[in-house]
């Protein structure tokens, strides 16, 4: 990918100009010194993001990708890397928090990086991986003006994952698939396509900074509100034909069915569900295969109706219809993905060992026609 990085952003004349990571961004504290007396019961999780990485010293590098104005606050839209970007061989992307109303999403990744701090702390062969083996790179809460007032768009009413410039091949659900008629309708995608918003240029910048040609990549990114069971869907959003590393999927589905035989998630294509344009992960994949490089983007979609079932009013909130409320069952969520994460940071250290190629390739492909595409 060209290395520059994006460092310009037009914004809708209505909304307030949010400004892009450059290298001269203040840094995450200096941003947080200014908002964070404010944001204890609005963005709390923001401030255990902060948390975090005063706990881990070291062993986390954050950094400000964006600033994002939000009612009267300016929010950091942060990464953090563990291990050294320069000389890892492989690295885990994981992103949540792109619906900001889908906090449960970004709760886990956060329970998910303590742990990976705390076992550095006496695990040494767990440490070790991170010196040259893997990095892993986190964006906790992508959208975090949306995560302050409960939305599922940002700032300026975008919803970040159909904003991407694919259109679907086929038709989409109606307005749910991505629509340009109005803004304070959920899932409006932007005006045009080359008018992009600061999160998902700073999510561009991550990307093009963290995956090389010799650095194959995984990425998990976490949701919440589809269905009663949790699903890992594999792109593409916006066909419903294969991806051209179908195989990859496969072999990467079967790993962890051998290994997992008792898992309870759903693991197949997104376009078995529903088609939506502007889906990130499309685009991201597609340009990055366009440029040699490997990246495998999953998307963990958090069953939500389920705690709804058990606990209907949550209906009445709709914070409640996308997070779990009852005390122990947000316990639950929190440590039931911890395993699935550990498993994904594995398989990305160790690509070279299950990623078919040749005529192992050619059979999970078929294997992948007639698992999800016998129609075709
Ligand atoms: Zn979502």
């Amino acid at each position: 990918m060209p290395q520059t990085e994006y460092s310009t952003h037009h914004s809708p004349p209505e909304s307030p100009k949010s400004e892009i990571n450059g290298p001269n961004f203040p840094d995450f504290t200096a941003v947080m010194d200014a908002c964070r007396g404010r944001l204890h019961k609005r963005l709390s999780e923001l401030l255990a993001l902060e948390q975090l990485c005063r706990q881990a010293g070291p062993l986390i590098h954050s950094r400000t990708e964006a600033l994002i104005y939000a009612e009267e606050f300016t929010l950091p839209l942060v990464s953090l890397v563990i291990g050294n970007p320069d000389t890892a061989k492989h690295c885990l992307l994981v992103t949540a928090g792109i619906h900001g109303v889908e906090r449960i999403g970004t709760q886990v990744l956060l329970a998910w990086l303590e742990t990976v701090v705390e076992r550095c702390r006496w695990d040494e062969h767990w440490r070790r991986q991170f010196e040259t083996e893997i990095c892993i790179v986190a964006v906790p809460i992508v959208n975090p003006g949306g995560m302050l007032g409960d939305s599922r768009c940002n700032p300026n009413g975008v919803d970040l994952n159909r904003h991407a410039p694919i259109d679907a091949e086929d038709k989409v659900p109606f307005l749910v698939g991505g629509q340009r008629l109005w803004r304070k309708i959920p899932w409006y995608r932007g005006r045009r396509d080359d008018d992009f918003e600061p999160e998902f240029i700073a999510l561009k910048n991550i990307i093009q900074r963290h995956c090389h040609i010799n650095r194959p990549c995984i990425a998990v990114d976490f949701h919440s509100g589809f269905g009663f069971q949790d699903h890992l869907w594999i792109p593409y959003a916006y066909r419903r034909l294969p991806i051209p590393d179908i195989g990859s999927y496969v072999a990467l589905k079967l790993l962890w069915e051998r290994n997992f035989p008792h898992h309870n998630y759903v693991f197949g294509p997104q376009a078995m569900h529903y088609l939506s344009h502007g889906d990130i992960w499309d685009y991201f994949y597609q340009r990055c295969r366009a440029d040699g490089i490997t990246l495998l983007p999953l998307t963990l979609e958090m069953g939500s109706w389920l705690w709804v079932k058990k606990h209907p009013q949550q209906l009445f909130s709709f914070a409640g219809l996308f997070n779990p409320t009852v005390p122990h069952r947000h316990a639950r969520v929190l440590r039931g993905h911890l395993l699935l994460i550990d498993f994904l940071l594995a398989a990305a250290r160790n690509i070279e060992h299950w990623r078919p190629q040749g005529e192992q390739e050619r059979e999970m492909q078929q294997m992948a026609q007639s698992l999800w595409y016998r129609q075709l």
